[in-house]
This record gives C-alpha cells, sequence and structure tokens, in this order.
C-alpha cells in the first residue's frame, strides 16, 4: 500500500471522530484531497482507494494532469482552491466542478460570461480574507455577505457557500467561527475550510468540507 493511501485512511478516521466528537452526523464533512504539486502517479493510488473529491490551486497545473485523470475516473470531483486570474475563466470553468474561489467583481462578471457561453455550471464559493492579509486572496469579511448577494442579483451566480484560509500564525477557531457567522447571514449552507493542520478544529467549528494535502500526499 503506498503512504499516500495509508495516510488517507488516518485522514478520513481522524475526521470520523471529528465529526462524532462534535455530535455531527458521519460523512457531514467532506475530504478535499490536495494534490497540487503531486504528479499523477502520486494522485492515482488515492482516487483508486476510493477518494473522488480532489483540489489544485492552479489552473495550469491542473489542466496538464486532470484531462487525462478524469477521463480515466469520470465521476470525479474537481476544486480549484487557489486565486483565479480572471483571463482564465474560460479553462476554469472548463476544468473544474467546483470553484472556491470567487472573490471580485470581475471574476464573478467573467465566470458568469463563460457559465453562459460553455453551457456548463461549477459550484461557486466565495473566498473571505478572514484575517485581512493585504497579500491573501478573498473578499473582506465586512464585504462578504454584499457580495454574496451581488453575486447572485447582478451576475446571476448561484453562489454555495464561503472559503476561507486563516492566517498560518494565529489561532485558527476565531477565524472558522467568522466564516460560518458570514455564511449565516449569507444565507449559505457551505464551508471549506480547514487544511491538514487545523482540519479538525474546523469540523468543530462546522466545516462541510475539509482541504487536505500534505497529511495525505507528504510534504511538498
Ligand atoms: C495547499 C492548500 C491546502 C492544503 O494544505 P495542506 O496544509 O497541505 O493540507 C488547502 N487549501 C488551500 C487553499 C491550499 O492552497
Amino acid at each position: 500500500m503506498s503512504g499516500a493511501v495509508e495516510r488517507l485512511g488516518e485522514v478520513r478516521g481522524r475526521i470520523a471522530a471529528a465529526e462524532r466528537e462534535a455530535g455531527r452526523a458521519a460523512g457531514s464533512a467532506t475530504l478535499v484531497a490536495v494534490s497540487k504539486t503531486f504528479d499523477a502517479g502520486h494522485i492515482r493510488p488515492v482516487i483508486a482507494a476510493g477518494q473522488r473529491v480532489v483540489g489544485e490551486n492552479r489552473v495550469q497545473e491542473a489542466q496538464s494532469k486532470w484531462p487525462d485523470l478524469k477521463a480515466e475516473f469520470p465521476d470525479i470531483e474537481l476544486h480549484l482552491i487557489g486565486p483565479l486570474q480572471s483571463n482564465k475563466a474560460k479553462e476554469a470553468v472548463a476544468l473544474f466542478d467546483v470553484i472556491e474561489t470567487v472573490d471580485r467583481e470581475k471574476i464573478a462578471a467573467e465566470l458568469a460570461k463563460e457559465i453562459a457561453k460553455q453551457g456548463k455550471a461549477p459550484k461557486l464559493y466565495v473566498q473571505v480574507n478572514t484575517g485581512s492579509e493585504p497579500q491573501k486572496a478573498g473578499i473582506e469579511p465586512t464585504e462578504a455577505v454584499a457580495f454574496v448577494k451581488r453575486c447572485r442579483d447582478v451576475h446571476g451566480l448561484a453562489i454555495e457557500g464561503l472559503m476561507c484560509i486563516p492566517p498560518a500564525d494565529e489561532n485558527p477557531g476565531p477565524h472558522f467561527a467568522l466564516l460560518a457567522k458570514l455564511a449565516k447571514e449569507a444565507g449559505l449552507e457551505k464551508l471549506s475550510m480547514g487544511m491538514s493542520g487545523d482540519y479538525e478544529t474546523a469540523i468543530a467549528f462546522g466545516a462541510t468540507s475539509v482541504r487536505v494535502g500534505s497529511a495525505i500526499f507528504g510534504t511538498r
């Protein structure tokens, strides 16, 4: 058994335990296995072990490996979890099943245009910069609820949930709590939060999906 498959089993076990501990239904937190920087040879065993929801942070890198893997495993659900440039909206809509990083007006407009043109509608999340970090993507928390509304009303986009990446050097709990509060205000049910170091905490705060990379695939 590959090391990644063994670690996948451990992560699944810890997710199940965190769900139980939080009094949540089994399977209510979806594992998104983040395969960025790993090639198809590393990813295939993890898919063969039953993992179907996967994440990549760069459109170009995903284009180089996922069309073939999706042909091999048609029920893959591929998430874009990294920043989206508006000149990549066309490629992103064509390749991804879920885009988690809608964070500004221009991207919303480009996505709406491509969705209409391609007749294909990925599920969409709005990324919130919960720590207001200048270098980080995501809409400001104070603007998030209004932005979700504009995505719907101005651009006709159905937003499913919110996503965040807390500051690396802070306790993530308050950031997860903030994201959950904003989602509630915006009337959204999905919360993408938690990574290798804090996915159990995220589940305690209501994450409906956790994005786990290195704890499965190893250090990058
Ligand atoms: C890389 C990445 C992850 C996974 O990070 P790990 O710490 O390796 O689990 C999750 N979310 C985003 C947005 C990422 O870019």
